[in-house]
Order: C-alpha cells, then sequence, then structure tokens
C-alpha cells in the first residue's frame, strides 16, 4: 500500500539521517574525550607543583631553597604545561559547541511530529539540514547559500524538512558519486520572495540527467540508482508533500552541466 511505501522511504532516509548523525557527533565527541586523560596527567603535576611551593613556603625562603625550587620547574616544565592545558581545553570546548550545533541542528530539523501549519523560517529547516547531511559533504562540495529576505511560510515544518532532506540528499549523492571531471562540486542553494511566493532553488553542477530520466524522476519507484542504493520513492513524496502546501515543483536538467529543483509556496495556506 501506499502508507508502507511512505513508511519504507521514512525508514530509509531516517537510516541514513541517523548514520550521519552518529558519525557527525563521533567525531567532535571522541576529540573532547581523548583530550580529557593528558589533561589530568597536566592538571597532576601542576597540582603536584603547588603542593611543592606550599610545602617550600612554609620554610625559611633561603637562597639554597630557592634553586631548589628552580631546578622543580626546569623538571617541570610549567609554561609549557600551561599552555597545553590551554589547548586542551580549547580543542574541548571547539568538540562540545560543534556537538551542541549537530543537536541543534537534530532538534530544528525533527519536526515531524508536528501536525499542525505554523508559520516557519525556511532557512532554518535548510540549515538543520545541512547540518545534518554535512558528513556525506566530506569537505569535498563546495556550497553556496543565497538565501533572501523571505518571509515566515506557513507550512508543516517537517514535511518540509523532509523535501529539503529528499532533495539536498540527492543532489550530495550526483555530486559524489557522479562527479564531473575536472570541476569542483557546488551546491546553492538560494530563496527568494517572488510574486508574493516563497521560491526555493537548489542546484548542482553534477552529471545531470538525459531528458527521459528528467521525466519520469516524480515517479514512485523511479530510480537509476542500484538495487538497495534507491528506493525511488523520494521525490514522488516531495511532490506530493509540495503539492499539499499548494506549492510548485520543477527541475532543470543538463547532462554534464547540473540540475536544479525550484519549489514555490505560498506563504499562507488559506
Ligand atoms: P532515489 O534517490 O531513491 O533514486 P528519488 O525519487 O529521490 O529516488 O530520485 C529519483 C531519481 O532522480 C534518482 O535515481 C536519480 O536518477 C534522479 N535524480 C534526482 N536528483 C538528482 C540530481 N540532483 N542529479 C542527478 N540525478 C538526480
Ligand atoms: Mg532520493
Amino acid at each position: 500500500t501506499q502508507t508502507q511505501l511512505v513508511n519504507q522511504e521514512k525508514m530509509a532516509s531516517l537510516g541514513q539521517l541517523t548514520a550521519g548523525i552518529a558519525h557527525e557527533i563521533n567525531n567532535p565527541i571522541n576529540f573532547v574525550s581523548s583530550n580529557i586523560s593528558p589533561l589530568k596527567r597536566d592538571l597532576k603535576d601542576i597540582l603536584e607543583l603547588m603542593e611543592i611551593y606550599r610545602e617550600k613556603g612554609r620554610e625559611e625562603f633561603n637562597e639554597e631553597s630557592k634553586s631548589e625550587i628552580e631546578e622543580m620547574e626546569e623538571d617541570i616544565e610549567l609554561d609549557y604545561l600551561i599552555e597545553e592545558v590551554e589547548q586542551l581545553l580549547n580543542g574541548m570546548e571547539d568538540g562540545a559547541k560543534r556537538t551542541v550545533e549537530i543537536v541543534r541542528g537534530l532538534k530544528l530539523f525533527s519536526r515531524v511530529d508536528e501536525q499542525d501549519v505554523k508559520k516557519v523560517d525556511l532557512h532554518d529547516g535548510l540549515d538543520s539540514t545541512l547540518i545534518l547531511l554535512n558528513s556525506n559533504m566530506s569537505g569535498k562540495i563546495k556550497l553556496t547559500k543565497n538565501y533572501g529576505s523571505i518571509p515566515q511560510v506557513e507550512c508543516l515544518a517537517g514535511k518540509i524538512n523532509q523535501v529539503f532532506m529528499n532533495i539536498i540528499s540527492n543532489a550530495i549523492h550526483a555530486l559524489s558519486d557522479h562527479p564531473v571531471e575536472g570541476r569542483e562540486p557546488e551546491l546553492t542553494i538560494a530563496t527568494s520572495l517572488e510574486n508574493g511566493r516563497v521560491v526555493i532553488k537548489i542546484q548542482d553542477n553534477g552529471p545531470g540527467m538525459p531528458p527521459h530520466v528528467r521525466d519520469k524522476i516524480f515517479e514512485p519507484f523511479f530510480t537509476t540508482k542500484a538495487v538497495g542504493k534507491g528506493t525511488g520513492l523520494g521525490l514522488s513524496i516531495v511532490y506530493t508533500i509540495i503539492e499539499n502546501h499548494k506549492g510548485t515543483i520543477k527541475v532543470e536538467s543538463e547532462e554534464q552541466v547540473g540540475t536544479t529543483f525550484i519549489i514555490d509556496l505560498p506563504i499562507n495556506q488559506n
């Protein structure tokens, strides 16, 4: 049945998403945790040094103990320790911030449960999708955001985010699996307000599609991907969601040039 198919695609994209998030969070968290033990060791050394100072401080401050302290300082290399502690802490801070960022992306994205039509900032949905897909881009795709000033759009945020997820992950797939030789892979996302409707353009300079493929992409089960790689349901779901929001979706594609999806949505649903 249709519901089963939709669920199947949902599960597939959920799996993809989960793998992406796990990968994304793994790096910064590993970094944070690998900094902990050298930090503990450094702090232990620093504390030991402080202990020695305290002991010595109680004694009469003669020339002898002074030179003794200097010797110890040389041994423990306090300056070096302090610098290292700072570096380790900065690294941990970066890792923790990145993790917070990912969780923020996830929170913004996963509004799938929201059943009510609400005014939302579509840039949040685009950004959270990009945060979650960041690891799939593996730093090789140049991303350009040309966000215009657009009003909030009345929609089911979770559904619209699914639209962004499906289109952008297709683009990333095209760019990374079939890049055009001699050209840097690029993904460009633009938004604008045109004739009272919000327009979202998602463009890649990937392999593009021949006309006979382009004409079928919104059909359920149409896929050019290997068995197990694609369900062919992503864009048919996209089409339905956009239609349900009284929007339109168009595709422009040329072989060896690239593909652009153009969505337009009304600002209000009434
Ligand atoms: P799936 O991704 O599971 O194949 P979709 O419905 O998401 O199913 O996409 C259908 C087909 O459309 C893909 O198999 C691919 O051939 C084509 N396609 C979609 N987006 C792009 C793109 N950005 N560049 C090239 N081909 C694309
Ligand atoms: Mg797809």
